[in-house]
């Protein structure tokens, strides 16, 4: 896409888990090239949101739009395939396999519909594109250094940022990572921010989910606030960080 393009729509979004609304009628938008910050407090609808983008969840109602096509009425496997990453709140790391194995197993997912560690072995020349694929993205995301390390050995940061290099694997256009940044330390936060950064200058597009307002206050373009499934405020980091609505939701709660 070209810088500042439509890349995903989202457009009054609802999620109802029996009476509990999770997601209550959400619209936003994500262009090209932009980091969009999705934040809000614990249970604000910020993963349910994730999981009705990437097709994981049947949206109760509303609708997605993916370069300019409807993709709600999709399956999670084909949103993948059209060039939509994620990375999960948890780590999802195979931690005996290699960092390289682990991200192989990403460009697998691009390549075939299964994404069993085993049948990795059963095509040599397709393993070995998978494999020089992996470490491209490793490389990347500056990575490359520990490519044959068990990805478990992996300090948290590195291990979720290697979870963006096999997010990336699959040639994404749009990445949603859903909290990242949880649960590291500042310098951890410090080297994540980084990558998040060259990829955007490199073009991507990013949805980033963050529980944490000081980290993604310095690194999105766009932030969209929600409490209670509901969007409290969007707009500007520095506009968004002052409205009252945000104020209340992270200080008066
Ligand atoms: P966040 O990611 O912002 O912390 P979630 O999207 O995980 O919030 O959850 C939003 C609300 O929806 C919470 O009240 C949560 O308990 C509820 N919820 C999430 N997933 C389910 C589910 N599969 N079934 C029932 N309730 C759910
Ligand atoms: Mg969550």
């Amino acid at each position: 896409p070209e810088p500042g393009q439509l890349v995903l729509e989202v457009d009054a979004a609802r999620k109802q888990f029996g009476g509990l609304v999770a997601v209550n009628d959400i619209s936003f938008k994500v262009r090209a090239g932009e980091i969009v910050g999705l934040i809000g407090p614990n249970g604000a609808g910020k993963s349910t949101t994730f999981n009705l983008i990437t097709g994981v969840l049947p949206l109760t109602g509303g609708k997605v739009s993916f370069m300019g096509g409807r993709i709600d009425t999709r399956r999670a496997r084909d949103i993948a395939k059209l060039g939509v990453g994620r990375t999960f709140q948890h780590v999802q790391l195979l931690p005996t396999m290699t960092v390289l194995e682990n991200v192989a197993l990403g460009a697998h997912l691009r390549s075939d519909v299964s994404v069993l560690a085993g049948t990795l072995r059963t095509d040599r020349a397709r393993e070995a594109r998978l494999l020089h694929e992996a470490a491209v993205q490793l490389q990347r995301v500056g990575l490359g250094d520990y490519l044959h390390e068990q990805a478990g050995n992996l300090a948290l940061g590195q291990q979720r940022i290697v979870e963006i290099a096999r997010a990336l694997a699959a040639d994404p256009v749009l990445l949603l990572l859903d909290e990242p940044a949880a649960g590291l330390r500042y310098k951890e936060k410090q080297a994540l921010g980084a990558v998040l950064k060259q990829l955007r200058a490199e073009g991507m597009s990013i949805l980033l989910v963050e529980h944490d307002m000081e980290f993604v206050m310095e690194l999105t373009n766009h932030l969209v606030v929600m409490d209670f499934g509901t969007k409290l405020a969007e707009g500007p980091p520095a506009e968004v960080q002052n409205n009252p609505a945000v104020l209340e939701a992270y200080l008066g709660g």
